[in-house]
């Protein structure tokens, strides 16, 4: 506690500030209080500085519970995306898309390319950038997102997760393609775009092109219809090249060796 706090503190406020829920207050008010002595703040200047702290200390928590339940299972930044080494993706492409306007269009992504070629790190900061604009997001891999659907519809309780699902902003549906769905799957997945379709958005990574998704969907026109409806509104971003964890490995090793001549 600090000197303000004891000598001031009011009767009731902390009691007060803790019913109304207003943590950052109740913990920085005296910090506030000193600080608009000194500078002589007028009361509607303190009020406006104390209401401020509360509204960006929620406004922080929210972000944080939206990472959270975003599921990322690593956290990717597009600052850490090294655009030179990714010349087929236009580094202005994806910094509108960073903007989140292609939520509210309800827009969707793809990103198509080779294994290692970075689409799930784009595909996750781009996640994360929605997140910091406090939209419900989740990231998952695509079989992951089949099973669960399965396993929702064995339960008995498939429309209320497909309707948990659709309450969200941005679906990642990461690594499409990976693995063929058997048909329950890829019905249950088929379903789920659907259900989004021009009501969410969805941002998907594969490493098939559009002319392979039937490999996936088993079926034609099954496949048909998922591009028909992922691709109507989207954008299509191609990641190019080699592996970045080849080159990466590649470029580390002869440090490494240099390393290991040192000692
Ligand atoms: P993909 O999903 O296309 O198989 P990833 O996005 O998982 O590839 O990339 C593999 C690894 O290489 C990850 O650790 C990722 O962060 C990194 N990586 C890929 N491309 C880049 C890039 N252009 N800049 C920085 N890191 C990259
Ligand atoms: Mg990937």
């Amino acid at each position: 506690m600090t000197r303000a706090s004891t000598l001031l503190a009011p009767p009731h406020l902390d009691g007060d500030l803790k019913t109304l829920c207003l943590p950052a207050i109740r913990e920085q008010w005296p910090r506030l209080t000193e600080e608009a002595q000194r500078r002589r703040q007028t009361h509607a200047e303190y009020l406006a500085e104390l209401m401020h702290l509360e509204v960006t200390h929620r406004r922080e928590a929210r972000i944080a519970r939206r990472i959270k339940e975003a599921r990322f299972p690593v956290l990717k930044t597009l600052e850490s995306f090294d655009f030179a080494a990714q010349p087929a993706v236009a580094k202005e492409e994806v910094l509108e898309l960073a903007r989140g306007d292609f939520l509210a269009e309800h827009r969707n992504v793809v990103l198509i390319g080779g294994v290692g070629t970075g689409k799930t790190h784009l595909a996750s900061a781009l996640a994360l950038c929605c997140c910091q604009r406090e939209k419900r997001v989740r990231f998952t891999s695509a079989a992951d997102l089949a099973n669960q659907l399965l396993e929702a519809k064995q339960q008995g309780r498939l429309s209320r997760r497909l309707e948990q699902l659709a309450r969200l902003d941005l679906v990642v549906l990461d690594e499409l393609g990976y693995v063929p769905f058997d048909a329950v799957g890829a019905e249950l997945l088929f379903n789920f775009i659907a259900k989004v379709y021009e009501q969410r958005s969805l941002i998907v990574t594969t490493n098939l092109p559009f002319a392979r998704w039937s490999e996936v969907f088993r079926d034609p026109t099954a496949a048909a219809a998922v591009i028909d409806r992922i691709v109507h509104h989207a954008t299509i971003l191609k990641t190019d090249g080699e592996s970045y964890r080849l080159k990466d490995a590649q470029r580390q090793r002869p440090r490494r060796r240099a390393n290991e001549e040192k000692t």
